[in-house]
Order: structure tokens, then sequence, then C-alpha cells
């Protein structure tokens, strides 16, 4: 299957196989859609083919995720130029960004200007999730790109927070405006101690000034906790699922 799956990617971006997903992210309190991350889907004869969990580590060893990144982001780029008069003032998409960018900071950051330049994308529409491992190693080119982004007022969003990396030591010096709490984290139920935990972090990245979102929501009671928390949005089946472009715009243009 490996082989299949390397073998057919560059038809496959070729045949305008890859398209983008959205997935909702929403304000507990009122459970209006604030935001939505982008999420890479490879269709074929109208298909979901293959799992960007099955495909995305592949990509990431040979390099490949880097132009799938690249097409990922034309297109949403393309689909922001389309609505950015019909969507809501402060409306956020969030991409995903790939490790193996930050081997070449540089390069994503005048890839990134290029693009915004050709689809004239207004930036503070976009958030960039860059995840917490990937932070952890690679901290100079990380905090490099979200210097230069800053100028352009696009945001940063640590992803996968909590999914295994997580210490003191990365909040310490954290330049990004938005924690990704994972889904590990929060688990299927919540325990007294995870309770606890969530708490206390909640509190610290309040006094930072950071905004809390947390992802892979599928319980009524997780969700109850962390609107009672504080947490900022909430992302996750509970609400919504990932959906084609039709679906989402449907449902946020109507
Ligand atoms: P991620 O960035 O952590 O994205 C969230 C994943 O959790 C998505 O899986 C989403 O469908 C899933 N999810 C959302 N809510 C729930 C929930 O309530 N319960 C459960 N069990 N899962 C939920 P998906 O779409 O399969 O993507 C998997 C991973 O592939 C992403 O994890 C991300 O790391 C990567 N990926 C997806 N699209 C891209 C892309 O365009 N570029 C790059 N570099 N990576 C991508
Ligand atoms: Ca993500
Ligand atoms: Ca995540």
């Amino acid at each position: 299957m490996q082989a299949e799956i390397l073998h057919s990617f560059h038809p496959a971006l070729e045949h305008q196989e890859f398209e983008i997903y959205f997935q909702p992210k929403v304000t507990p309190c009122t459970g209006a859609i604030s935001s939505a991350e982008v999420l890479v889907r490879w269709i074929r004869n109208g298909q979901i083919l293959w799992s960007p969990a099955i495909y995305i580590p592949l990509f990431e060893q040979n390099g490949f995720v880097i132009s799938l990144d690249y097409y990922i982001y034309g297109k949403t780029f393309q689909w922001l130029q389309k609505y950015s008069d019909t969507l809501p003032e402060h409306f956020q998409i969030s991409l995903n960004v790939s490790p193996l960018h930050f081997e070449q900071p540089q390069i994503f950051i005048d890839k990134i200007q290029e693009l915004l330049r050709t689809y004239q994308v207004d930036p503070t529409h976009l958030t960039f999730e860059i995840t917490e491992s990937t932070y952890v190693n690679n901290t100079d080119a990380v905090n490099q790109v979200i210097r230069s982004f800053k100028q352009y007022n696009i945001r940063i969003s640590m992803d996968d927070f909590g999914s295994g990396y997580s210490s003191l030591n990365t909040l310490k010096d954290l330049l990004f405006d938005e924690v990704k709490i994972d889904r590990k984290f929060l688990g299927d139920t919540l325990t007294e101690n995870a309770r606890i935990v969530l708490q206390e972090v909640f509190h610290m990245l309040k006094r930072m000034g950071k905004s809390i979102v947390c992802e892979g929501v599928e319980t009524q009671e997780i969700a109850d906790f962390l609107q009672n928390e504080g947490c900022n949005e909430i992302q996750g089946f509970l609400y919504y699922r990932p959906m084609c472009q039709e679906d989402f715009e449907k449902l946020i243009l109507k």
C-alpha cells in the first residue's frame, strides 16, 4: 500500500485529486461557528481514498508533503479570495504546517508571501497550526517564521499540545497566539486529576494571553467542562465533522 500511495502522488496532484475539507470550530457558550480547520482529503471517483493519517507521515518521510501543503494553501487562498467579502469579519481559517518546512524556514516564508500576493488574500483570516513537537525540535526556525508572520497579522496556533512532548519549558517563551489542546490530553472521560491539570493549564495560558482551543471533543460532558473553564473554541465530532467545500459553504454562507 505504501508503494502504491507514493507511486500515486504525482498523478494525483496533477489530476487534482486532493481537495480541501473544512472542520468548523465553535464558540462554547453559543455553539456558533467561529473558525474552521482545513484538512486534506484524497478523493478519487467521488470517494475518499486514504486517510491523511496514513499518507501524511509517508509524504513527510520522502518530502512530498511540501508540495502537498503548498497545493492545499493555494486551494484555500483561492477559496478565501472568492468568499472574502461574505465571510464573517473575524473568521479564521487554520492550515496545517508540516515540520519539514522548518528545515528551510526562509523558503517557507517567501512561498507564503508569494501565495498571499497571487491570491490577494487578507492575511488576518489565516492561522497556521504548528505542532508542539515541531516547535520543540526546531524552536529557532519556528520562531523565525512566527516573527515574520506577525508582520502580516497571521496567527499561529500550537497544534497537538499535550500529545507527548509538553514541558513547562515549552510554554515559557511561547510566541504562539493560540494553543490547541490535543484529544489525548482530554481523553473520553475526564478524571478528577485530568480536570485539575486542565484547569491549571488553562489558568496559565490565560494569564499569558493565549487563546485556547480544544480538539477531538466528542461528549457533552467534556464540552460543558471546557465551557465552564473558559475554553475559547471547541472542535470535535460533537459539533461538526470535517466536510467538503460545498457543505461548508452552505453552512456558513447561508
Ligand atoms: P490534526 O491536525 O490533529 O487534525 C485533527 C484530526 O482530528 C483530523 O483528522 C480530524 O478529522 C480529527 N478529528 C476532529 N474532531 C475529532 C473528534 O471529535 N474525534 C476524533 N476521533 N477525531 C477528530 P484527519 O483529517 O484524518 O487528519 C489527520 C492528521 O493529518 C491531522 O491531524 C494533520 O496532522 C494531518 N493533516 C491533515 N491535513 C493536512 C494538511 O493539509 N497538511 C499537513 N501537513 N498535514 C495535514
Ligand atoms: Ca491541526
Ligand atoms: Ca491536532
